[in-house]
């Protein structure tokens, strides 16, 4: 099912699936009834970008800080469930826009009719997070010849049938592996058969650029087939940088189109210049300055201007002086001590 064929959701004063844009979202890394810290990091996490943040249930005290938290946040919250459906019962009743539920430790028919209930009463979304280290060990059982990818899908399945029995539809899935083949297969089979919004992403993925390349290779495959509502880039990092990532991989694959692009070229042994520094600079200022542009760093003007033509202005490095060009023309030759400087200026002209 194509993401704009999806049911649209609600969460809190938000929508996914359908026509909506691909939300972005993470998961609080602290615990949760550290109630200060969560709202600090779910705020700043928003700043830069979030539109949903869940936070892990694993206690009572855990479930009583939801309505402190959600009284001092802007975006909804997204309340983690296992095991015990109380929790999700005082999640709800405490303001939480939305209910994950593991069908792998909570499949007690009339524990999950009471969450459905208080759910529909407080138009709550329910997402049907199936992950394959958790699978419910029944379908496991049954269906011990199938493929991993196979089960997971089935697990959703059977699970949707159980909240549908009680007449909810506000449902959202995910289907979640570390092993990126198995998640890769269980998003495009259920795409194939329901038009359930789909939270995507690779659990587990791993630290810096091991988590992002992985979850890039596994994810970019599912957006470019117009697969996934909501995505999460899980790194064993701050949940910031999972933000920062998803809009980068969005924007790559321009899905996320107001943002800055930056181009900088790997370097040779024609570069003079510490092209690294000066691209990160660049880019810090794009962002903080809401400049939605496309800019090149060069370590040359022999090949820079040429190389960079696409970009809507950009600085080619050169011994002690720097050419800045526009469109793969010359614009103007400045000191090295002045060129982030004029090429900032000339950004701000562009953006005005
Ligand atoms: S732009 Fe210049 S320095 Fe950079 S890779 Fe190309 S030739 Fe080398």
């Amino acid at each position: 099912m194509n993401r704009n064929e999806t049911k649209r959701v609600q969460i809190g004063n938000i929508f996914l699936g359908g026509n909506n844009q691909i939300l972005i979202q993470s998961m609080c890394s602290i615990k949760t009834s550290h109630i200060k810290k969560v709202i600090k990091q779910i705020n700043e996490c928003a700043d830069l970008g979030a539109d949903l943040m869940r936070v892990s249930i694993l206690d009572f005290k855990d479930a009583y800080a939801i309505k402190e938290i959600v009284n001092n946040i802007k975006i909804p919250l997204i309340c983690d469930i296992h095991y015990n459906y109380k929790f999700a019962l005082i999640a709800i009743k405490s303001g939480a826009k939305k209910i994950r539920l593991n069908p792998g430790n909570l499949n007690n028919k009339e524990e999950i009719e009471k969450i459905v209930n208080l759910a529909k009463k407080y138009n709550v979304a329910i997402r049907i997070g199936v992950n394959s280290g958790s699978l419910n060990q029944n379908i496991v059982r049954k269906y011990s010849n199938l493929e991993t990818y196979k089960l997971i899908v089935l697990s959703a399945i059977e699970y949707i049938k159980i909240l549908e029995n009680f007449d909810f539809y506000n449902i959202v899935i995910s289907l979640k592996s570390s092993n990126l083949f198995d998640t890769i297969q269980a998003y495009r089979e259920f795409s194939k058969i329901s038009n359930y919004p789909l939270h995507i992403g690779l659990t587990e993925s791993g630290f810096d650029e091991v988590g992002i390349i992985r979850s890039v290779a596994c994810l970019s495959p599912l957006l470019l087939d117009n697969i996934g509502n909501t995505i999460r880039i899980s790194l064993t990092n701050d949940p910031k940088k999972e933000i920062l990532t998803c809009k980068r991989l969005l924007h790559d694959l321009n899905l996320y189109p107001n943002y800055p692009t930056l181009i900088s070229c790997p370097t040779c042994g024609r570069c003079e210049v510490k092209i690294k520094s000066l691209a990160r600079k660049t880019l810090d200022f794009l962002e903080k300055n809401n400049v939605n542009i496309t800019v090149a760093i060069m370590g040359c003007a022999v090949n820079g201007i040429g190389e960079g033509k696409k970009a809507d202005i950009g600085l080619a490095g050169g011994k002690n002086k720097f050419i800045i060009f526009k469109k793969g023309k010359f614009f103007k030759e400045v000191k090295e001590s002045e060129a982030l400087n004029e090429l900032f200026k000339e950004i701000l002209l562009i953006k005005h």
